[in-house]
């Protein structure tokens, strides 16, 4: 295709190309199969308010580990899924079993909590979610604002106006909005003021040299700011050590997610980690 002289990375051969394709395909079809099988789980990670060390919520992850106890990581097998119409289906167990969670824990210490499900790009365009989620939360007897959908930027820059069409239907349903990653893609002002989203995931990235890089906590300081004015919760992602914690509190940020925190947990561990909302 695109590959010519000037391109920087080398070009794949012919036999490396074919390779790379067989595997793809070869994962697709294990994936579908896992997916039949009920091979995919999901996992917990703590949302925290650090201000509080209350917890917040939770964000889904999917997990997938395969009969020989494998596991394959969903930075591999979600682009994987994402080119075929099998990130639909992977899409719509993840919610239905995050719903299904959410509902097992009304009643109990955890039932305000809020889940975050993670949303590929072709879920959005395809105009069929906002009804799908809620005849999903329906059926569970659901309150559809302790459910927050997480986009990426990158997702908002594709089809900007079906997307935009989406996001205003489900908020008007009741669901909440976190763009994630936030800081890496190409998300301009203009659209955070003109889209109906509540909270940004500042990016690990910035988070990882917060302690040691001036740099790095300026701009921290400028989306925990951003937040602020246009009145959006901000949550800072990756956090692993307590040096990176006591910035972000110093910088009055409010929530945070990451390994110093909690690792993410199958739903009943979490429960035992978190008796009354606290860690224990
Ligand atoms: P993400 O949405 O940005 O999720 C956060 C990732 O960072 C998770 O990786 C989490 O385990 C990891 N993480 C959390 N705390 C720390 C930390 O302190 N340090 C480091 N180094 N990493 C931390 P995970 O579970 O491997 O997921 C990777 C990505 O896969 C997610 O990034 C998300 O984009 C995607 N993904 C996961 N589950 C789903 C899903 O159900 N649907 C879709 N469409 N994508 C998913
Ligand atoms: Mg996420
Ligand atoms: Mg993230
Ligand atoms: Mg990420």
């Amino acid at each position: 295709n695109g590959a010519s002289v000037f391109s920087t990375s080398s070009p794949d051969t012919l036999a490396a190309q074919r390779a790379k394709l067989a595997q793809r395909l070869s994962i697709e079809a294990e994936l579908r199969e896992a997916l039949l099988a009920g091979h995919l789980r999901l996992a917990y990670q703590p949302i925290m308010d650090i201000a509080s060390g209350q917890l917040h919520g939770v964000e889904a992850l999917v997990r997938w580990r395969k009969p020989d106890g494998e596991m394959i990581a969903p930075d591999v097998f979600i682009p994987i899924a994402e080119q075929s119409d099998l990130i639909i289906d992977i899409g719509r167990w993840v919610m239905r079993q995050a719903l299904r969670d959410l509902a097992s824990l009304q009643g109990g210490a955890l039932a305000r909590l809020k889940v975050h499900v993670n949303m590929a790009a072709s879920e959005f365009v395809s105009g069929a979610l906002p009804d799908t989620l809620r005849f999903m939360s329906d059926e569970l007897a659901l309150p559809t604002s302790q459910v927050v959908l997480e986009l990426t930027e990158s997702m908002l820059m594709r089809q900007p106006e079906q997307v935009s069409r989406v996001m205003h239907r489900l908020r008007e349903i009741g669901f909440e909005i976190s763009l994630d990653d936030f800081g890496m893609g190409h998300s301009s002002l203009a659209m955070l003021k003109s889209l109906p989203i509540s909270s940004l995931k500042m990016d690990r990235s910035f988070v990882r040299d917060l302690a040691s890089g001036e740099r790095d906590r300026a701009i921290a300081e400028t989306i925990l700011d951003l937040g602020h004015h246009l009145r959006l919760e901000v949550i800072a992602e990756g956090i692993e050590d307590a040096a990176q914690l006591a910035v972000l509190q110093a910088c009055g940020c409010r929530f945070g997610q990451g390994y110093l925190l909690g690792r993410p947990l199958p739903l009943d561990e979490l429960v035992l980690a978190f008796p009354d909302g606290r860690p224990r």
